[in-house]
C-alpha cells in the first residue's frame, strides 16, 4: 500500500514539474494576436461609432483600438470589409438547465442527465445567437460553468446563481402540492432550487450556492403567473431574510439579485442591498431615483408582457393564471413609459424556459421588442455595456473573469467580439431580430448577418470570405 501511495505521488511531481516548465515556456512566446482592419467601431457605450477604425487582439484580450493603421506584423488579419464591429452580447436573466415544458414534469420526471443534456445545448446556442456572457438567473451552478470554460462544450462565459432561493409556496417552490414542507423535491436533490424558510435557511443554501461555483445569489421575493402557489403580487421574505441573504453574498464579495414585480418588493430589496432588479413591473420614478442612489440595476423581460401569453393554454385554461396574466400585463402600462421619463441602467433579459429552439425564438422577440420600444442605441447599450457592469458586481474575488471588462470594446477589455453586416444603431434587425414570437418559423443556428463571433480571443464562426 505505502509503495504505491509514492509512486502515486512521484508521478503527481513530474506532472506538476511538467506543466511548470510548460507554462514557462508559453510566457517566453509572444501571445498570438488578430488585428481586425477597416472596421467601424461600436464600442458598448457611445452612440456614435468609432469610423474606419482598426482592432487588435493579443491573446484573449483588446490590446489597441485606433483610427490609425496599427502595426501588427504577426498577426493574423480580418479585413472587416466596413462592418460593425461590437462587444458580444451579453444576457443577463437565463435559465440554461430548464428545459420545461413544465415545472412539474421538471419536478417529478427529469434527471440530471436531462438537465445536463438541455444545459449543454443551451450554452452553444447562446454563444451562437451571439451572446458571448450569460448570466443564469437560477437552477445552474458552476458545473456547466467548469465544462465551458475547460473548453469541453462550446457556450459563453457563464455567471450561475446556483439554486433558487425561495420562500415555501413562493416563487421557487416547485414541489408538488402534496410534498410537505422540508420534503425531499428533485429540484432540491439537485440544488437547483431550495425553499429557503427564515434567516439560518438563507445562511445555509446560500453558502452553499456560492460553495458549489455560483458568482451571484438570485432571491424570489415576488410570485408568478404559470407558477402554482403564488400570486405574482407575493411579498416574500422578510427584511430580515433579504438581509441575510445580501449578507451572505457580501461574505463572499458578490451581491444578490431579486426576483421582485410589486413595488414594495423592489424598495424592500434596493433598501436591504441587492444590487439587480429582475423584471420590476412597477418600476417607476421614485424607484429609478432609489436605484440610482444605491447603485442598483434592472433588468428588463419585455416579452413576459405579450398580449400573445393570455393564448397560451397553460395560462388560457387556468382560471387562476388568467386572473394573474391579465393583472401582470396591466402593469404594463405605465412600465415603459416609466423608463423612459426616468432611466436606470437597464440590462437585457430573455429568462426563457423551454426547448433550445423556443428559446432560441423568445430571445430574437425580446431583442425586436428592445428595439421597438426603446430604439437601437438603447438597445444596443443594454446588450453590451450595462450587463458588462452587472457581470463586474460578482467582484474581485468571485468574478470568475478578473483579467478584463466585459460589454465593450476598449484596450485591456475582454476580447468578446462580434463582426456584424451593417450599421444595428440604424437597422437594429442586423443583430438577429425575430417579429414574432408565438407561431414563428424555427431560427437559424446562427443569424447570417452575425458574420464572426470571438470570445475570450477564440473565432466561434466566421463566414467573412
Ligand atoms: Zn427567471
Amino acid at each position: 500500500m505505502s509503495g504505491l501511495r509514492m509512486s502515486l505521488c512521484s508521478t503527481a511531481i513530474v506532472a506538476a514539474v511538467l506543466s511548470f516548465s510548460a507554462t514557462a515556456q508559453a510566457q517566453d512566446q509572444e501571445e498570438p494576436q488578430t488585428l481586425f482592419t477597416n472596421v467601424h467601431v461600436f464600442d458598448g457605450v457611445n452612440e456614435q461609432r468609432i469610423e474606419n477604425a482598426s482592432v487588435l487582439v493579443e491573446g484573449n484580450l483588446i490590446k489597441s483600438v485606433s483610427t490609425d493603421a496599427i502595426d501588427a506584423p504577426s498577426a493574423t488579419v480580418i479585413d472587416g470589409g466596413g462592418r460593425t464591429l461590437t462587444p458580444g452580447f451579453i444576457e443577463n436573466h437565463a435559465h440554461l438547465m430548464l428545459m420545461g415544458p413544465s415545472i412539474a414534469e421538471m419536478e417529478t420526471n427529469s434527471t440530471w442527465e436531462d438537465f445536463a443534456i438541455h444545459g449543454t445545448r443551451m450554452a452553444e446556442m447562446y454563444l451562437m445567437q451571439g451572446f458571448t456572457t450569460v448570466r443564469d438567473a437560477g437552477g445552474a451552478g458552476g458545473g456547466l460553468r467548469r465544462a465551458i470554460d475547460a473548453g469541453q462544450i462550446v457556450g459563453p462565459r457563464f455567471y450561475p446563481s446556483g439554486a433558487f432561493l425561495g420562500t415555501r409556496g413562493g416563487h421557487a417552490d416547485f414541489a408538488s402540492f402534496t410534498s410537505p414542507p422540508g420534503g425531499v423535491t428533485n429540484f432540491g436533490t439537485l440544488n437547483m432550487a431550495q425553499q429557503v424558510n427564515g434567516v439560518d435557511e438563507i445562511y445555509m443554501y446560500g453558502r452553499n450556492n456560492l460553495r458549489m461555483g455560483a458568482t451571484q445569489l438570485k432571491f424570489m421575493q415576488s410570485g408568478g403567473v404559470i407558477s402554482a402557489f403564488d400570486p405574482w403580487q407575493l411579498l416574500a421574505g422578510s427584511k430580515e431574510e433579504i438581509e441575510a441573504a445580501v449578507q451572505v453574498a457580501n461574505e463572499y464579495g458578490t451581491y444578490v439579485m431579486a426576483h421582485s414585480y410589486r413595488k414594495e418588493a423592489i424598495i424592500n430589496a434596493l433598501n436591504a442591498g441587492v444590487r439587480t432588479i429582475e423584471h420590476g413591473f412597477h418600476f417607476d420614478c421614485e424607484i429609478s431615483a432609489l436605484m440610482k442612489e444605491k447603485g442598483a440595476y434592472i433588468t428588463t423581460n419585455i416579452t413576459a408582457f405579450d398580449p400573445g401569453l393570455l393564448d397560451v393554454p397553460s395560462v388560457k385554461n387556468n382560471p387562476n393564471s388568467l386572473r394573474k396574466a391579465k393583472s401582470a400585463s396591466a402593469t404594463f402600462e405605465a412600465y415603459i413609459p416609466s423608463m423612459k421619463e426616468c432611466p436606470a441602467p437597464r440590462g437585457f433579459q430573455t429568462d426563457c424556459v423551454g426547448s433550445v429552439e423556443a428559446c432560441n425564438i423568445q430571445i430574437a422577440y425580446e431583442k425586436h421588442l428592445n428595439n421597438h420600444f426603446f430604439g437601437p442605441y438603447a438597445s444596443m447599450v443594454t446588450l453590451t455595456s450595462v450587463g458588462g457592469e452587472i457581470a463586474a458586481l460578482s467582484g474581485d474575488f468571485m468574478n470568475p473573469y478578473p483579467e478584463g471588462k466585459l460589454g465593450v470594446i476598449e484596450e485591456g477589455a475582454y476580447a468578446d467580439i462580434l463582426l456584424i453586416d451593417g450599421n444595428p444603431l440604424e437597422d437594429f434587425s442586423v443583430v438577429g431580430t425575430g417579429d414574432q414570437w408565438f407561431g414563428a418559423d424555427p431560427r437559424p443556428d446562427s443569424p447570417e448577418t452575425i458574420r464572426l463571433i470571438m470570445k475570450d480571443g477564440v473565432i466561434y464562426k466566421n463566414t467573412l470570405d
